[in-house]
């Protein structure tokens, strides 16, 4: 079958945007990325909506080839199981290859099991292949894990406690870089890592909404501040990072929040603009990054 993407096509597709697992009336979704690469359709992280919005960008699900999940946080992972079972029954006939922390196989091995008797049925009674035997798994670590020609993948351990297998990601291709922070709290090491891409896919939360976020949750104690302020980026240091790093452009994406009427698109810039006077980009489900334009 014909490859939805040329080998000219080079771009980043923030699929969701929005920081945490909830949806809510009118929420953005959960993290999920598709990266185009000289034609080469990447996944990065499998929040809930990851299959609708990769169909949504013109994706063949039966191209789905190659995934990284950043971390075992539900808004990146909830929805891999049910991608891959969907790209199935979409025609999916070729391998598939997932990188991710440790646990993330058994994770699929539980999610086969749990869908077994559908699974059986649709091998015996439509005569498609051994699901299971598609998939293998890598787990992540620092260093070089993919270095083919004009395509190298590297990994850089950032900091999500209390996780401790969390990581950003660096896409390399002979005409693009492509870096995404993953979850993270501020690190100026990131700005080494991120040196002189394209673009930084960073996360991002905004100070000044974090006190109405947490009454509005309602259900946690004062451990969910602690939990934001520990684990993840005010949006002015994600602008720190990218102006350290040399970046051409900036998207913020795993928005915190995602979803107060009260805090808009300039109330980001404003705050990223501290440090950032370059090219940004406020994520938003369905933006699409051309690389070459940057
Ligand atoms: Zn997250
Ligand atoms: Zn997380």
């Amino acid at each position: 079958m014909k490859q939805a993407f040329a080998d000219t096509d080079h771009f980043v597709a923030l699929l969701g945007t929005k920081g945490g697992p909830a949806i809510r009336t009118g929420s953005t979704n959960p993290t999920s990325s598709l990266a185009v690469l000289a034609g080469k359709p990447v996944v990065i992280d499998c929040g809930l909506g990851v299959t609708r919005g990769l169909v949504d960008q013109g994706m063949a699900l039966n191209d789905l080839s190659l995934i990284f999940i950043t971390h075992l946080h539900s808004d990146h992972y909830l929805e891999l199981g049910p991608l891959i079972h969907t790209a199935w029954t979409a025609g999916l006939n070729t391998p598939v290859h997932v990188f991710g922390p440790r646990g993330i196989d058994a994770y699929w091995r539980n999610f086969v099991a749990s869908m077994k008797d559908d699974i059986e049925l649709r091998i015996d009674d439509e005569g498609r292949p051994d699901l299971a035997g598609l998939v293998s798994f890598t787990n992540l670590a620092e260093g070089t894990v993919i270095a083919e020609s004009g395509f190298e993948v590297s990994v850089f351990r950032n900091a999500h406690p209390p996780l401790i297998d969390t990581f950003a990601l660096r896409f390399s291709t002979r005409q693009h870089k492509v870096v995404f922070s993953g979850d993270t709290t501020f690190l100026p090491a990131l700005s080494e890592f991120s040196r002189d891409a394209d673009l930084l896919v960073h996360e991002a939360m905004l100070n000044e909404a974090l006190d109405a976020l947490v009454k509005r949750v309602g259900n946690t104690d004062d451990r969910l501040m602690k939990h934001l302020l520990r684990s993840h980026t005010l949006a002015q240091d994600a602008g720190k990072i990218a102006a350290q790093a040399g970046v051409k452009a900036l998207a913020l994406n795993h928005l915190v929040p995602s979803d107060d009427a009260d805090f808009g698109e300039e109330d980001w810039r404003q705050a990223v603009r501290q440090h950032w006077d370059g090219t940004l980009f406020i994520g938003n489900d369905g933006m699409r990054i051309d690389l070459s334009s940057l």
